[in-house]
C-alpha cells in the first residue's frame, strides 16, 4: 500500500507517509495547518 502526499506529489509508503506529511506540511506551509487536518492532504491507494 502506498500513499501520495498532496503538497509536494512525492509518493511514499503509509508508514512513511505519516511521517513524511509532517514534516513536509512545515516547510511547505510552515504551522499554518493542524495536526489534525493532515489527513486531508493524504491520499490513500485503495488497492
Ligand atoms: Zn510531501
Amino acid at each position: 500500500m502506498s500513499g501520495k502526499c498532496n503538497l509536494c506529489e512525492e509518493t511514499y509508503t503509509k508508514s512513511g507517509m505519516t511521517r513524511h506529511v509532517k514534516s513536509c506540511i512545515k516547510k511547505n506551509y510552515l504551522q499554518k495547518i493542524k495536526t489534525e487536518d493532515i489527513e486531508k492532504f493524504i491520499s490513500i491507494a485503495k488497492n
